[in-house]
Formats: structure tokens, C-alpha cells, sequence
């Protein structure tokens, strides 16, 4: 396929190969409650995030002297997908978890805040794909409006392969097409590291550097957005001072 034509494929839902999805929204500060928080809406995928801590941690024999304790519990609710999801726990939502929280100890700076526990509550109320892209995404800006010290915010997208295409951001349509792939994504762009990268179906070594610069592409974008989230919630302070 010539550029011109990759150009002008068009996707499923009417988007180009290197598009995110409609609407894509990032806020912050959206829970009075927590010490930090975010919205991340990237189509019909909406994910809330809530930061507690620094606070003290109970139970107290869980310590560290050194440093933080950094707690990610990322769930899925009852009524974020079509089916009703069974409540609680399960293998997939511990295992995203651990992913997230392996992500963010790259980017927090924990040693700043030892014998202290900072608690992130990653809560997908509408899933269509890319839950744990955007669970992240929205965590890094929860991070930040709690005023947690941090290398850089940390965006995350998912790319993959749709009948044949290297496409941006998929949704649950593309990603349930035969053959796909999917690959979760995580990149810090101050620092062109790549801090999350998961793979889900068969592909080989030329299309995962074609996914990999895309999904750079995708998350430079994002970063954008996470900085104006921010931008946006000190300005409506500010005002309501
Ligand atoms: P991600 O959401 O990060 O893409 P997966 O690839 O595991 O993670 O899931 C893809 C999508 O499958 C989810 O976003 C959701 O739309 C759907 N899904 C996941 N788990 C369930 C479930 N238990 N019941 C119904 N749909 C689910």
C-alpha cells in the first residue's frame, strides 16, 4: 500500500489509520473526595481515577522506611460493559493492576515520601477496549493533581492491526475483528523511554516497529491533553479563589 493510500484508509467508525477516538477527553480534578483525580474518555471508554496520600499505612507493619507504598487497584464495573460484570476481583483486573502499578513506579518519585502509602482507584465505568491505556493515562494525572512528585506525566495508548491496517486507539469493534492485534502501550516523551508494552495476537518484527512509532505518535498527543487537564483545573482554582 502506497502512503497516499494508508493516507486515506478509512476505519470501522470513520477514523483515519493514525486517529484517536471521538470524543478523546482528558480532566482533572473531578473528585472532590480525593487528594487527586481524573476522567479519561477516549470513545465509548470512560475511566475515573482517584489518588489518596501520602497517607499513613494501615497496616502499619507494611512500612517501607525508604519509600511509599504504591497501591493500584484497577476494577471494572458492573454495568461498564454489556453483560453484567460479575462484582470483585478477578485474574484479569489483578493482573492490569500490577501492569499499572509497574508502569507508574518509573515515573513516581516514592523515595520522596518513605513510611507514607499513595493509593490509586482506577474505576472503568464504561469499557469498549483500551481500559487499561486509558486507566493509565488518567492515573499519571491524578498523580499530579495530588501533587505527588514525578518524572513527567505518562500517556497511554493502544495500537494494533485491523484487517491488515496498523491503526491508532482501537475500539472493541477492531479489536474483536479475526487476526487482530493489540498492543497496549506506554511512553514517557521527555524522555523517549518506553515504560508499558504488552502484545495480544500474531505479528512480526516490521510491524511492531511500525505499531511502535504510531502508538509514539499517539501518546505525544495524549501528553498534550494531559497537560491541559491540568492547565485547565489550576485556571478554574484560580477563578473560584
Ligand atoms: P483493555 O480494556 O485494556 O483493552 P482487554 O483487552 O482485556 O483489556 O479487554 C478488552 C475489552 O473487552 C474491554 O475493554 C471490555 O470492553 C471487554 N471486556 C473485558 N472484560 C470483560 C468482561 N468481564 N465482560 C465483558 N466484557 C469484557
Amino acid at each position: 500500500m502506497t502512503k497516499k493510500q494508508k493516507d486515506e484508509f478509512v476505519r470501522i467508525d470513520g477514523r483515519k489509520r493514525d486517529e484517536l477516538r471521538k470524543p478523546y477527553i482528558i480532566e482533572a480534578g473531578v473528585i472532590s473526595k480525593a487528594d487527586g483525580s481524573a476522567m479519561v474518555q477516549s470513545g465509548k471508554t470512560i475511566v475515573f481515577a482517584a489518588v489518596y496520600g501520602p497517607r499513613k499505612v494501615i497496616p502499619k507493619h507494611l512500612e517501607d522506611q525508604e519509600k511509599a507504598l504504591l497501591r493500584v487497584r484497577y476494577n471494572m464495573i458492573t454495568f461498564s460493559v454489556p453483560d453484567r460484570k460479575k462484582p470483585g476481583p478477578d485474574k484479569r483486573s489483578m493482573e492490569i493492576s500490577k501492569v499499572i502499578e509497574h508502569a507508574l513506579r518509573r515515573v513516581v518519585f516514592l523515595e520522596d515520601y518513605p513510611r507514607t502509602a499513595i493509593d490509586v482507584y482506577l474505576e472503568v465505568v464504561q469499557a469498549d477496549a483500551g481500559t487499561r491505556v486509558a486507566a493509565l493515562t488518567a492515573a499519571s494525572v491524578a498523580l499530579a493533581d495530588a501533587g505527588i512528585h514525578m518524572r513527567d506525566l505518562l500517556p497511554a495508548v493502544a495500537v494494533g492491526r485491523v484487517n491488515g491496517e496498523i491503526v491508532l486507539d482501537l475500539n472493541k469493534e477492531e479489536e474483536d475483528v479475526e487476526n487482530a492485534v493489540d498492543l497496549p502501550f506506554a511512553y514517557l516523551p521527555s524522555t523517549d523511554e518506553v515504560v508499558l508494552l504488552q502484545m495480544d495476537g500474531i505479528t512480526d518484527v516490521d510491524e511492531i516497529h511500525e505499531m511502535i512509532e504510531l502508538a509514539k505518535k499517539g501518546c505525544i498527543e495524549i501528553y498534550k491533553l494531559q497537560k491541559r487537564a491540568l492547565q485547565r483545573k489550576y485556571e478554574r482554582y484560580l477563578i473560584n479563589e
